[in-house]
């Protein structure tokens, strides 16, 4: 599983670019389990207001798995280790298949078919929505 800072890190500039204004609205941020393991999650809506969006507006999940040596720190921090999914054709396309071979996230809307065109060398990295709602967790837990 890979950390908010590699995550950060790996999302090309181009998408970076593409993140100004964003309207991040939180639906749910509770602790939660699957098979025995405790994770935060965040849920939210966000959608950007700039020239270079539509102004669509996806669902976003956040799970935070604490630190490697802090399992149970839930707080946002560059070292916490991050399960990512959000409901956007991008996010779909390009990475979730990527991610998921790092155990970052899990295939739920692509068939799992490898991204030979839109991402041939499977860059594990966030689209803009996740990049701008992770980056401004990051800040909101002053962990940054
Ligand atoms: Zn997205």
């Amino acid at each position: 599983m890979l950390t908010l800072q590699q995550l950060l890190d790996l999302t090309p500039t181009a998408v970076r670019r593409r993140t100004a204004n964003p309207r991040i609205r939180r639906i749910k941020d509770k602790e939660e389990n699957k098979s025995g393991k405790k994770y935060r999650a965040v849920y939210t809506r966000t959608a950007f207001y700039n020239a270079v969006s539509t102004g669509n507006s996806y669902t976003l999940i956040i799970r935070n798995f604490g630190t490697k040596r802090f399992p149970n720190d839930y707080k946002f921090r560059p070292s916490s280790l991050l399960w990512v999914h959000c409901s956007c054709p991008y996010f779909l396309y390009n990475v979730e298949v990527a991610l998921t071979l790092k155990s970052s996230s899990s295939i739920y809307d692509s068939n799992g078919a490898l991204p030979r065109i839109k991402n041939p060398t499977l860059r594990p990295y966030l689209c803009k929505h996740l990049f701008a709602t992770v980056a401004n967790q990051l800040k909101a837990d002053g962990a940054g």
